[in-house]
């Protein structure tokens, strides 16, 4: 019966769809206000965060292309149908660029290597590479606000930025900032434990008490939540090198954990043994 295999094969299809849209389909963006015409906004993969101008709407990172639509949808209810005219990337990864094709914004902006890493990625959409770069500083500008965005040396990759808005004190730190629980450092790809510890500290030197601190992951905190992640990364790195200088293992020093500290900063994606692991590839200090 050939005249049937096509129809087993679109039977096949539409039967695996529904398993392929599953993952977002249920996928709700939410905007929380944190100032007049600026907003977080949460859905699935790295915290987004959208300012509303006079002319345009200014997105920073674009979660994932299945979820443009959303997006989109939410950008268009915040600012009475404006269009998104800038998206921002604070870095490569899939959760912060995958949309950046299916939002279909008039430019993206990035740094100098976040366009080196996504173009050397073959399976990444052309449309969605950044069409503007810089290597250390730029400043935009709209309803009076300024958005300054500031590239920090390695620490997360290497092409980590952060995303002041100036006039309302509030700071999108992408994933130099995972509120609650242990970051990623993603070693292959420019990381650095000890470029990221210093990151966080330069902020911290910047910032008071009343500034709005957006994470890349987890939930919006301010000055003290990002001094809580700091004593985390600081007491923890300690934990292993006094470990490692009485000269135990990498798997003993695993086997040994951290201490009930620091269970509740243990999560699915950086387990407590994903974070030794990092922290035992710390760059030796070196003066
Ligand atoms: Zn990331």
């Amino acid at each position: 019966m050939p005249r049937l295999y096509p129809y087993a094969l679109l039977l096949v299809l539409f039967l695996s769809l529904p398993a392929l849209a599953n993952r977002f389909a249920n996928v709700e963006i939410k905007a929380t206000p944190l100032a007049d015409n600026l907003y977080m906004l949460t859905g699935s993969g790295g915290n987004m965060a959208a300012l509303v101008t006079d002319k345009e709407v200014i997105l920073i990172d674009a979660q994932y292309a299945e979820l443009a639509d959303k997006i989109n949808a939410k950008l268009s209810e915040l600012s009475a149908g404006k269009q998104l005219g800038t998206l921002i990337n604070t870095h490569m990864h899939g959760d912060h660029v995958n949309g950046n094709s299916a939002l279909m914004p008039k430019r993206i902006i990035a740094h100098d290597n976040v366009l080196t890493r996504l173009t050397a990625d073959t399976a990444f959409p052309r449309t969605g590479l950044p069409t503007e770069t810089f290597s250390k500083q730029l400043s935009l500008s709209g309803n009076g606000q300024t958005v300054r965005l500031e590239y920090l040396p390695p620490s997360h990759t290497d092409g980590d930025i952060i995303v002041w808005f100036e006039q309302d004190n509030v700071v999108h730190m992408g994933d130099m900032l995972f509120e609650g629980r242990f970051p990623f450092i993603d070693l292959n790809n420019g990381g650095s434990v000890r470029g990221y510890i210093a990151n966080v500290v330069y902020v911290l030197n910047v910032i008071d008490e009343q500034t709005k601190v957006v994470p890349g992951h987890g939930e919006l905190t301010d000055k003290a939540g990002l001094q809580r992640f700091h004593q985390m990364m600081v007491k923890t790195l300690a934990l292993v090198e006094q470990q490692q200088a009485k000269g135990l293992s990498s798997e003993q020093i695993v086997a040994a954990g951290l201490g009930d500290e620091w269970l509740n900063w243990h999560w699915n994606f950086i387990t407590e043994e994903r974070w030794i692991n990092t922290l035992l590839q710390a760059e030796p200090i070196t003066q």
